[in-house]
């Protein structure tokens, strides 16, 4: 097995800004030790970033301007900055996958099985899950690093994807002690 840790949306608009999550700021410290972790392992750190086109993008009729490219908003939050040997990869819809290259960075990585954090459990890393399953990534959601605007949409999605993809669902601890 070799896995990534992808970090979905830790973007200052989500975080702090227009689409503030209530509770991001919590599984903040989690994913940066957890981040600290894969890169001590020599596991690839691979950012999915929301970076949309004003006026363009269908999300934004939906959920109001957010994560415009080339903005502070759409930056990843200071904490969790990219650091040397990550990888972003810039995305226009929930999931990480429709049109970006990430299954071709993952293929060239030797990626099999994906370790999903970050924002909304129910919405991007669901839809991002979704992909991954179907291009045959093995998946691990990490429960405390990623949250929801109800702890009831978080709880139904991570249950979702255990039950519909396959996905192991653990704690920051478990993924580190490797349980
Ligand atoms: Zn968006």
């Amino acid at each position: 097995m070799k896995a990534a840790v992808l970090v979905i949306d830790m973007l200052n608009d989500f975080v702090k800004g227009s689409l503030k999550v209530a509770g991001a700021d919590e599984i903040v410290p989690r994913i940066r030790e957890l981040l600290a972790w894969a890169r001590e392992k020599g596991m690839p750190v691979i950012y999915a970033n929301d970076a949309h086109i004003r006026g363009v993008d269908a999300e934004l009729k939906l959920w109001g301007q957010h994560a415009i490219k080339g903005t502070w908003g759409a930056m990843v939050v200071e904490e969790l900055k990219p650091e040397e040997g990550d990888f972003v990869v810039k995305k226009r819809r929930y999931s990480a996958f429709f049109g970006t290259d990430l299954d071709l960075l993952l293929r060239e990585l030797g990626v099999d099985t994906l370790i999903l954090t970050g924002l909304v459990t129910n919405v991007c890393v669901q839809h991002t899950a979704a992909d991954a399953f179907y291009r045959g990534y093995k998946l691990i959601v990490v429960s405390d690093c990623c949250t929801a605007l109800t702890d009831e949409d978080h709880e139904m999605a991570l249950e979702y994807m255990r039950r519909v993809y396959g996905a192991e669902v653990k704690s920051a601890r478990e993924v580190m002690e490797g349980i």
